[in-house]
């Protein structure tokens, strides 16, 4: 029997998994796998270490209706039977909210669990299912240690100019502050900075998250000190579907004087802007890049001019810039769009080699550039699999 932990990403319509040993160094998921279309056809895969497919049909008999917290059990009962040498002895959960309460992964217990429930209005779209594997879990298997790792946690070392908007204080007091997202992505790439040649790892470092959802953080010395993100993970960046910042005032003009319902509007910000909105066509950088039409352009440019004056900011609030790295779909994969928030950055002394970006090295800005640039893989299975391995063990 090899024990194993179990890291669950309990998201609004997919639940995507991973198996990693229990002993620390395995840095390689022995299965992982996803659970798609949660609500309407829930659709199964899982791949072994090697990338090979497994058995599809797995959960097959689930129905349509299935909540997150069966098909959590149904996982287990999965990895039970198809994988009984495995034993997983703790399970680690991606949970998007901390709050201001949890600046790190916490054991879940009954005190832990109705702390994070308490912070369910922060979230109300992903907390509830973050939850409800946990619930599911502990229904299953009580004896299984279980530990929660937050999206929040790694900005919680931010300084109070920074999470503060202009609102008036007794809001700030009530917790309307900038919490930022994507941490445990962040904290991948603070941990992996001192591989990377040429980068100042201990200096001051932009990461930028260009995915489906996209930020940016300002980290000194490896900590964060700002973020693109705010009180929810629709500020900042333009991205797939969220129109990223935008005027407060032209929100209540949609309402007061448009008409739209409080509903509408979150359907439009969140679902119907970004890229997709700009372009009509698509929410997905890779088809906009192999698009003719004008529009998929504009949406790109617009999508390269907004995160380069994020950059900017985010350069002054840390005095200055010494790196630069891109992580996650497009930021990995998109050499175009990392020219072009390059070049409209280039007054901060960044030039980029082309053959460099367009191979994705590690390092991608020329030799004589004053900023050095790269690119990196973010894993943030692997963080939630090595605090749960240290909280459990
Ligand atoms: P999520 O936030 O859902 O985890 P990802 O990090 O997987 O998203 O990023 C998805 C984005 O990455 C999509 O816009 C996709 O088009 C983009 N992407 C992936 N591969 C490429 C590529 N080769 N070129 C351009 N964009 C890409």
């Amino acid at each position: 029997m090899t024990d194993a932990v179990l890291v669950i990403n309990s998201g609004s319509s997919s639940i995507k998994f991973a198996l990693y040993p229990m002993s620390s160094g395995g840095e390689i998921p022995l299965i992982r796998g996803k659970v798609s279309g949660i609500g309407r056809a829930p659709d199964f895969v899982a791949f072994d270490a090697a990338g090979a497919a497994l058995d599809e049909t797995a959960l097959q008999n689930l129905d349509g209706d299935a909540g997150h917290g069966e098909l959590v059990q149904g996982l287990l009962d999965w990895l039970a039977s198809e994988h009984s040498g495995l034993n997983v002895v703790a399970v680690g959960h991606r949970v998007v909210h901390g709050g201001q309460v949890f600046d790190g992964p916490v054991v879940i217990t009954s005190e832990t669990f109705k702390q994070m429930e308490d912070l369910t209005p922060l979230a109300p779209l992903h907390q509830p299912h973050n939850l409800a594997a946990v619930t599911a879990i502990s229904k299953r298997a009580s004896d299984i240690v279980q530990v929660a790792c937050f999206d929040t946690s790694f900005h919680r070392t931010q300084p109070r100019l920074a999470q503060l908007f202009g609102l008036p204080h007794k809001l700030s007091d009530a917790g309307i502050i900038r919490y930022g997202f994507h941490g445990l992505s962040y904290e991948y790439i603070a941990g992996v900075l001192t591989d990377l040649p040429g980068c100042k790892a201990e200096g001051r470092v932009i990461v930028a998250h260009l995915g489906n959802g996209a930020s940016i953080c300002a980290m000194k010395n490896r900590q964060s000190v700002a973020t693109s993100m705010g009180f929810t993970a629709l500020h900042g960046l333009m991205m797939g579907r969220r129109s990223g910042t935008l005027d407060a005032g032209a929100v209540l003009h949609l309402v007061q004087q448009l008409g739209m319902s409080v509903d509408e509007v979150h359907h439009l910000l969140y679902r119907e802007s970004g890229l997709l909105g700009v372009s009509g066509i698509s929410n997905n950088m890779r088809e906009l890049q192999e698009s003719p039409d004008p529009r998929a352009a504009e949406a790109i440019d617009l999508f390269c001019y907004k995160a380069a004056l994020e950059f900017a900011s985010h350069a002054a609030a840390m005095e200055g810039l010494d790196s630069i790295v891109f992580t996650a779909g497009i930021g990995e994969n998109s050499a175009m769009v990392r020219q072009k928030i390059c070049r409209q950055l280039s007054w901060l002394g960044i030039e980029i080699d082309e053959t460099a970006n367009a191979e994705h090295a590690k390092t991608i800005s020329a030799g004589g550039s004053r900023i050095s640039v790269h690119v990196v893989a973010t894993n943030e299975e692997l963080v939630i699999a090595n605090a749960t391995r240290a909280l459990a063990s």
